[in-house]
């Protein structure tokens, strides 16, 4: 999978993650869980169904 070291970097659904992350497509915002790890598996977009994630502004 080609990627440019210098693009921001995408994440896939069944990513397991922790902080906050927007749809690639819709810019619908996720959260990890604050209780136990914190670690959330990235899903499908409940929105518009893309499997892809960015990692959320600091
Ligand atoms: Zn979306």
């Amino acid at each position: 999978m080609p990627q440019a070291p210098d693009e921001p970097q995408v994440f896939e659904i069944g990513d397991e993650v922790t902080g906050e992350f927007r749809c690639a497509e819709c810019d619908l915002l996720v959260k990890s869980p604050d209780e136990s790890d914190g670690v959330l598996v990235l899903p499908a977009c409940p929105l518009c169904h893309s499997e892809k994630w960015r990692r959320a502004g600091a």
